[in-house]
């Protein structure tokens, strides 16, 4: 049976048309090389892609923060955000306008060429880094995220953690996400991460902060294999019948705009993968980046959204229903 168009669903909520609120937080996907090729990848990002921010763009996005200092966190993304020649420009502008620079880190890329000074750059500029480990047990990671992956993922941390990151009152913040490995619902976040900090205390000698746990989308590399598994129609009934009409006033396309590689603006990186631009009453591209009136632009959604706002919810910043337990 086909799911509920999502725009219908939320009609009987407290937001039957989808608003933004603020603009607190610049999401910037800087493109799609990645030195990994995980299973569930929304981005489909990989080491033959080609797309990358250019400096014009990067400049433009600094330009932005610098007029709107409303906007306090940077959270830079990709495929390898690292892997950018912009990255450290981007990090060194954010960083020295004093705003909260995100890296979403997929750890391995600390052992690349030319990488091997990236932990230290990123603590020297205290960059948040929020790292991928979609479970504790190397069979697991590596199932998604491919062979090899898990060892340097732990050795990764573990030289985090000398930096100071992860640890009591060093200001460094590292945390963690969790997405399933196949087509289920993530967990109790709380619950979850009881047990991440155990295991990876008692196995590695791992501190980090907080575990965001994340619902994988049913979009791009992540649909592909729905589709092949036959699983799609089940995973959207699913994600529809877990539907919580009290995370749609949480939900993170409210207070951030995504930017493209190229600099096209977009309400979520989700929307950016669909190719969903943003166009309902804000500007398009950051050359006209105005975050006054993107505030006051309707989001655009489609049925993709159920994966945002099935049980606790889901966001960049883990499950919406759960945020205040950070
Ligand atoms: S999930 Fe992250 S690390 Fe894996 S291929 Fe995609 S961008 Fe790269
Ligand atoms: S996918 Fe999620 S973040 Fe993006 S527009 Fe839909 S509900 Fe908002």
């Amino acid at each position: 049976m086909p799911v509920t168009p999502f725009n219908q669903k939320i009609k009987g909520t407290s937001l039957p048309v989808l608003e933004a609120l603020q603009v607190d937080t610049l999401q910037v996907n800087v493109g799609k090389l990645c030195n990994q090729i995980c299973k569930h990848c929304h981005v489909d990002a990989g080491p033959k892609r080609t797309e990358i921010m250019t400096h014009q763009t990067a400049e433009r996005i600094v330009e932005a923060l610098r007029h709107h200092p409303e906007i306090k966190t940077l959270d830079i993304t990709g495929g390898a955000p690292e892997l950018c020649p912009e990255f450290d420009f981007m990090v060194r502008e954010a960083a020295a306008m004093e705003r909260q620079v995100i890296d979403r880190c997929n750890l391995t890329i600390f052992y690349e060429p030319g990488k091997d000074c990236l932990p230290e750059f990123l603590r020297e500029h205290h960059v948040k880094v929020v790292a991928s480990l979609p479970c504790y047990s190397k069979d697991n990671v590596e199932k998604q995220r491919g062979q090899g992956v898990f060892d340097k993922s732990i050795s990764a941390l573990q030289r985090l953690n000398r930096l100071g990151y992860g640890t009591t009152d060093s200001g460094l913040e590292l945390d963690l996400v969790y997405n399933p490995i196949g087509a289920s619902l993530p967990p109790s976040q709380a619950d979850l991460e009881a047990d991440y900090k155990s295991e990876l205390r008692e196995r590695f000698g791992i501190e980090f902060n907080r575990l965001f746990t994340i619902t994988n989308m049913p979009i791009s590399r992540f649909r592909a294999f729905l589709d092949v598994t036959g699983q799609y129609e089940a995973y959207m009934q699913r994600l529809e019948t877990h539907f919580n009409p009290a995370t749609i006033p949480m939900l993170m396309c409210r207070t951030m705009v995504s930017v493209g590689w190229e600099g096209s603006l977009y309400d979520c990186d989700f929307n950016q993968m669909l190719n969903m631009r943003l166009n309902h009453g804000g500007p398009a591209h950051i050359r006209d980046f105005d975050a006054h009136l993107l505030a006051q632009r309707r989001v655009m959604i489609g049925n993709h959204c159920y994966g945002c706002t099935a049980g606790a919810g889901s966001s960049c910043s883990g499950a919406v229903m759960e945020k205040s337990n950070g």
